[in-house]
């Protein structure tokens, strides 16, 4: 069997603690506050049986949202997604994610785009130039006939509702379970019409979806128990990132997702949305290690000395950032130079 080369701990590494549920909890007790930490718990990767479970040419995503700059969170996400996807002969599809108006900026797009480009990680569809050029089928905002097409059909199913609801009454009906805000059907009978001005969503049923991890294994979610509906538009008329990644990985052939450890509690209702939209293989999820600035925060858009841009203007080349960005979870056992192209022997046996 092939594994993902990564440093061997003898002990439990240090890192959040993990439920076995699989789902992270941060703020383990006893670490040092401000300490940097190499994330959760290492799993194994078994190349081949992820292989198994996929087309041939699997396509995956890079999906970076413009709100800020790209920063190590980002170069992890990268290595593992080009890592994989040329380790098992995929290609990688470029996406903005940039469905939130109010919150993206044309000069973060800008930006991240640059810093790939520096990177040296190039995408197969979507190439950086084809979003300078202008409008491009990579980028959420262009891709608005897309969305109304695809809400067309759960709202012709019967399934999409209008919600007046604000999220302060939604966190008052929701009681005192403060993992996630759920939603409590509120408007599911209200009859609202599904006009601007009010949120849209999806009426999920309570079934329990199971799914496996390619990292790690065996998972089972209740979507309906962890944030009731879904909402698929909010009140600004912004597609929401579920909805909006749902439909994008459907439409564009997307079969192996590989993101970060703090998305995994949303995979569940991803799967059931994909499902409802009309997808009939799911995609296959794999979720990583995240860059900890502390046991208990994840790495923000605002930790300017772990930014790209600030380490290529300190003189970093792009290969001892990527270098850096691997041993940061482990990839690595110690930073060394790692060029871009070279990333999928991190997962080759
Ligand atoms: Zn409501």
């Amino acid at each position: 069997m092939m594994r993902i080369r990564e440093a061997a701990p003898a002990r439990a590494p240090a890192g959040p603690e993990r439920s076995p549920d699989g789902i992270e909890r941060r703020g383990g007790a006893g670490r040092r506050p401000g300490a940097v930490s190499c994330g959760p718990v290492r799993a194994p990767l078994d190349l081949a049986a992820l292989a198994a479970r996929l087309p041939p040419r699997p396509r995956t995503r890079f999906a970076p949202a413009p709100t800020g700059a790209l920063h190590l969170g980002h170069v992890v996400n990268a290595i593992y997604v080009w890592g994989l996807a040329r380790a098992l002969g995929g290609e990688v599809v470029l996406r903005v994610e940039d469905h939130d108006r109010q919150r993206c900026r044309p000069a973060f797009e800008r930006g991240l785009l640059d810093d790939l480009d520096w990177l040296g990680f190039e995408p197969d569809h979507y190439p950086t130039h084809a979003f300078r050029a202008g409008a491009c089928e990579g980028r959420q905002q262009d891709r608005e006939g897309v969305y109304r097409e695809a809400v067309g059909r759960l709202v012709a199913d019967g399934l999409i509702y209008g919600c007046t609801c604000t999220r302060k009454q939604i966190e008052e009906a929701g009681g005192t379970d403060t993992t996630e805000l759920r939603y409590p059907g509120t408007c599911r009978a209200a009859g609202h019409p599904l006009d601007e001005g009010v949120g849209w969503r999806l009426r999920l049923d309570d079934r329990l979806v199971r799914f496996e991890d390619g990292r790690l294994g065996a998972q089972a979610q209740a979507p309906a128990a962890q944030c009731g509906d879904v909402l698929v538009r909010d009140r600004l008329g912004n597609w929401t990132y579920q909805f909006a990644v749902a439909v994008d990985d459907m439409a564009q052939d997307v079969a192996l997702v590989v993101r970060g450890m703090d998305l995994l509690p949303s995979t569940g209702r991803q799967i059931l949305m994909a499902e409802l939209l009309g997808r009939h293989v799911p995609a296959v999820f794999v979720h990583h290690p995240l860059v900890m600035k502390s046991p208990s925060a994840k790495l923000s858009k605002s930790d300017g000395d772990t930014g790209v841009t600030d380490l290529r203007q300190q003189g970093w080349t792009p290969a001892a950032v990527i270098g850096a960005a691997a041993a940061r979870v482990g990839l690595l056992s110690a930073p060394r130079a790692l060029a871009a192209r070279d990333v999928s022997t991190l997962f080759s046996a």
